[in-house]
């Protein structure tokens, strides 16, 4: 698996923006898949359920689109940076479908729903365009063109469309069932809670292209945990737009964010539970008390500020004031003082003036974010602020501002990570680290490579062990700390971290029993 991130704005590794390909290879594959995701864990969830489906169907991964029987993009149309990204994929997988007229090219995701006609005229060597709403149609869809049926687009009823009830139905939630050779880590899975936005924040393009929110069932959300728990996945996140304004009504009943972490913190063999994106007004103390009283949940919160400025939130719309938001922190930090919270900011929104960016940087300073995404701001059709604030900071004024505030966040998160250096972290155990990856290193299940893994606060750690670590918890020592990872060594020799041979053998190797921390024992990790 490759992450990396698409822009280069966002100075974190991790999540929200990134571009990751969903890559296997097999000898056997009859017909082969390469798809390449852009965006946010939503999409990457869609791709996940899209790729299983079409398995099912015979279909295979393939690592390049030269190989490929279908090339399909998963879009994002967050930022315009994303869109331009996938136009050039498009005009490159053109001389492919001239070279191989029976190459299927697909188009699925949020820029399928906002750019629906023009990619067709655009891009009219493209096969199928499916909205964010419609992945469920894609294995028929496929099969159809298969039989020599014309191009399609699938996709959901714009947001001024009609009924608020009509929209809604025209968004299906897909939620099918899980291949956990699908993930790019089996003992780590997305659950999605719900699908849409209402928030309607003037600069996001978000409500338009994934519809109304709406809720999956608790059920069905604590059956998917269970299924997924007993498959030998260990790590939950729970996503949506805005994952804590979460409510379901049944009855007389009402089910929040804090009532579906206390149900599935009880699911036997689940270690971590974390939950993205969080919005700042939907943070209750019911909320805050479950994350500080639940074991297994991470004590981490992405709680996007946006912006320092009480001005630039009312023409963002985000519905708070500066305030509110260090009120909530302020609980937050008195509930749960080891809890790392993170911000996205946007810098060069319409009509910010330097005095209002000030306040950006102050609040950075002020709360010491573990990290932050800062973005440039992107005029979206379809937006309020596209229809009534003109983009008026220049894309210069932009940059330097951008620069400024990723300055300030790199103290912090440096300051943040300090501390942490001599002490001993529990942390689950996720692959290659970028550098090892990066250099294709293949050290087999016994050989030392550098692996990655995080904390439960989502500090990224590097340590040297064998691949074998991987998915289990390990503690480690930290050693060294930078603004965005911290290094170390595995507390008390590798020996005591790894039992062997595995405890489901009914023996005990070196060191197994008495090891340290809980480990793991998890499902194979598939071929790749
Ligand atoms: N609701 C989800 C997805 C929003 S997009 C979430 O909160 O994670 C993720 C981030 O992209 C937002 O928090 C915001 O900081 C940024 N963003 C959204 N629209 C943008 C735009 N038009 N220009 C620049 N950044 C934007």
């Amino acid at each position: 698996m490759t992450i990396n991130p698409l822009d280069g704005e966002s100075q974190s590794p991790a999540f929200p923006i990134e571009s990751y390909n969903l890559r296997m290879t097999t000898s056997t594959a009859h017909r082969r898949l390469w798809i390449e995701t852009v965006g946010c864990q939503m999409n990457v969830l869609d791709s996940e359920l899209v790729v299983a489906a079409l398995r099912r169907q015979g279909w295979q991964l393939t690592t390049s689109p030269a190989e490929a029987d279908a090339v399909f993009y998963n879009t994002c149309s967050v930022r315009q940076h994303a869109e331009d990204k996938i136009w050039s994929a498009l005009g490159r997988v053109r001389q492919e479908k001239q070279a191989r007229p029976g190459l299927i090219v697909g188009v699925l995701g949020c820029m399928a729903q906002k750019d629906q006609e023009l990619i067709r005229t655009r891009a009219p060597w493209v096969d199928l365009v499916v909205g964010p709403g419609q992945l469920h149609r894609v294995p028929g869809i496929v099969e159809e063109i298969l039989a020599g049926g014309p191009p399609r687009i699938e996709v959901s009823l714009d947001r001024t469309a009609g009924s608020r009830d009509a929209v809604t139905k025209s968004f299906e939630s897909y939620d099918p069932d899980r291949d956990p050779t699908m993930r790019p880590t089996p003992f780590q899975a997305f659950i999605r809670t719900q699908t849409g936005c209402d928030k309607f924040c003037a600069f996001c393009v978000v409500p338009r292209v994934r519809g109304p929110e709406q809720a999956r069932p608790p059920a069905a959300i604590l059956a998917e945990a269970t299924k997924l728990v007993a498959e030998g996945c260990r790590e939950i996140t729970l996503i949506g737009q805005t994952v804590n304004s979460y409510k379901w009504h049944d009855g007389g009943k009402t089910t929040r964010l804090a009532d579906l972490l206390h149900d599935l913190d009880s699911i036997d063999g689940l270690d971590r539970i974390k939950f993205v994106t969080n919005y700042p007004r939907d943070m209750t103390p019911e909320l805050i008390g479950a994350v500080r009283d639940l074991p297994k949940v991470c004590q981490y919160l992405h709680v996007p500020a946006q912006h320092g400025s009480d001005a630039v939130l009312t023409r963002m719309k985000r519905g708070y004031t500066i305030g509110e938001y260090l009120e909530m922190h302020a609980r937050v930090s008195e509930e749960l003082p080891r809890a790392a919270v993170t911000s996205d900011f946007i810098v060069g929104f319409c009509g910010e003036t330097d005095a209002e960016f000030q306040t950006s940087v102050d609040l950075i300073d002020r709360l010491q974010f573990k990290n932050s995404f800062i973005f440039k701001y992107s005029p979206r059709p379809g937006t309020k602020a596209f229809d009534r604030q003109p983009d008026d900071v220049p894309e210069e004024v932009k940059k330097e501002r951008h620069r400024i505030l990723l300055d300030t966040q790199t103290k912090a998160s440096l300051a943040g990570n300090l501390p942490f250096i001599g002490t001993r972290q529990t942390v689950l155990v996720e692959g290659l680290s970028t550098r090892d990856e990066k250099r294709a290193v293949d050290p087999g299940p016994d050989g030392s490579a550098q692996l990655t893994g995080r904390t439960s606060c989502d500090r990224i750690v590097v340590f040297d062990a064998p691949m074998r670590l991987v998915g289990r918890l390990v503690d480690v020592v930290i050693d060294a700390a930078g603004a965005w990872s911290l290094s170390g060594t595995v507390a008390d020799g590798l020996a005591a971290a790894v039992p062997l041979p595995l405890a489901t053998d009914g023996a005990c190797g070196t060191g197994g029993c008495d090891g340290p921390g809980p480990i793991h024992q998890i499902a194979p990790r598939p071929e790749r």
